[in-house]
């Protein structure tokens, strides 16, 4: 069982910074999604823990000892990327039986290990075909189930799902997860897929443009996001962020939303913007789903008058755009009794409500529960 230590980690290439100054603590057999738009440094981080790259400052340890320290044959690290790393001349029984043979395993044993990972991935009845002529879902298994089956101290997943289609990707998502179980590996997993990220990950770290935005638990991440980043980056439908203007003394505080709509603010929505003072900008959020008509539920829910702009069916529920002025907010209809052209009385929930700074995008007040 290995953990990884990312301590204080900088790369450069040439005057450009990928990553900047990178910590992460990633405890042994945890499942680590790093999480971020393309181009945020993701890739670069796996490679400098697979020893493809050099960090420019900082170090990466496995339990405690600086990889660049450490032998190649010492690390054991299994990767996978995107476009399955496969050797496409050899039959799919070679393909898996390869890394076993390196490393000097009785026939017995490698066959045992072979007919179990065809078994789990799917591959049993082809085991005799050369990799070249598998389908695109079926390589990916094979990669997969190559690099896993040497048990590698730390398996490196660099977005190995995004080639396949839909239903096969949600079905691999389960196995990767049932792999990780049965054999305990730290796993960590690049992904720009939140979704992808929520599912599977014991722990995300949320990277933009080179610098860790957040790392926690999933649910901690979209409960409590630390910044206005990760809150507009994490959760689907996609958390409502208004930008505007605080007017009033402390106590009487309003948001003047840019689009014209107003929020008397109350509750614990008034307590964390009253931490900007006023006269401030600050940025409001608020997730679609605590967005609701009908009758007020809590004193402090905070009361707008709007009209129905348009109803979405996406999957099992209906999204409402909620227009108030030149200000949409998108909630979620619940009850499905909205209708377009609605004028309506709607809430926001003060104790779900999230308040940040508008120049630095930091949260303001305490964690939510
Ligand atoms: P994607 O999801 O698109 O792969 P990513 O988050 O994995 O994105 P990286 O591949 O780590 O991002 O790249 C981070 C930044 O570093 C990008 O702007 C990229 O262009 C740059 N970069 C990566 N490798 C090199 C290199 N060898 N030389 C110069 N710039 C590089």
């Amino acid at each position: 069982m290995t953990s990884v230590q990312i301590n204080n980690v900088t790369k450069r290439f040439g005057e450009f910074l990928a990553v900047k100054n990178l910590t992460l603590d990633i405890p042994q057999g945890e499942f680590v999604a790093l999480l971020g738009p393309s181009g945020c440094g993701k890739t670069t981080t796996m490679n400098m823990i697979a020893g493809l790259e050099e960090p420019s400052e900082g170090t990466i340890s496995f339990n405690g000892s600086d990889l660049s320290r450490m032998r190649l044959q010492d690390r054991n690290i299994g990767f996978v990327f995107q476009n399955y790393a496969i050797f496409t001349h050899l039959s799919v029984y070679k393909n898996l039986s390869y890394g076993l043979e390196v490393r000097r395993l009785a026939r017995p044993e490698i066959d045992r290990k072979v007919q179990v990972m065809a078994k789990r991935m799917g591959l049993l009845h082809c085991l005799d075909d050369a990799a070249g002529r598998l389908s695109v879902n079926e390589m990916q298994k094979l990669a997969i189930g190559r690099s896993a089956i040497v048990e590698p101290r730390v398996f490196l997943l660099d977005e190995p799902l995004s080639n396949l289609d839909a239903s096969f990707r949600a079905y691999m998502r389960a196995e990767l997860k049932v792999l990780q179980r049965e054999f305990g590996q730290t796993m960590i997993y690049v992904t720009h897929d939140q979704i992808e990220a929520m599912s599977l990950a014991d722990k995300i770290a949320i990277i933009d443009k080179g610098r860790l935005m957040q790392y926690g638990a999933p649910l901690d991440v979209y409960n409590n996001p630390h910044n206005r980043f990760v809150a507009n980056f994490v959760g689907s439908p996609r958390m409502n962020l208004l930008d505007g203007s605080l007017t009033g003394e402390s106590g009487h505080l309003k948001l003047l939303l840019d689009g014209g709509a107003e929020i008397v603010l109350s509750g614990r929505a008034a307590a964390d913007f009253a931490q900007a003072g006023p006269t401030q900008r600050g940025s409001y959020g608020i997730r679609p789903q605590h967005i609701y008509a009908g009758e007020r539920r809590a004193a402090d829910d905070m009361e707008m008058m709007g009209r129905v702009e348009e109803i979405e069916r996406v999957g099992p529920i209906r999204l409402a755009y909620l227009q108030v002025d030149q200000t949409r907010f998108l909630s979620v209809d619940e009850q499905d009794r909205l209708r377009p052209g609605d004028e309506i009385a709607f809430y926001l929930t003060a104790e779900k409500s999230l308040a940040f700074d508008h120049a630095t995008g930091a949260r303001l007040g305490g964690r939510l529960q």
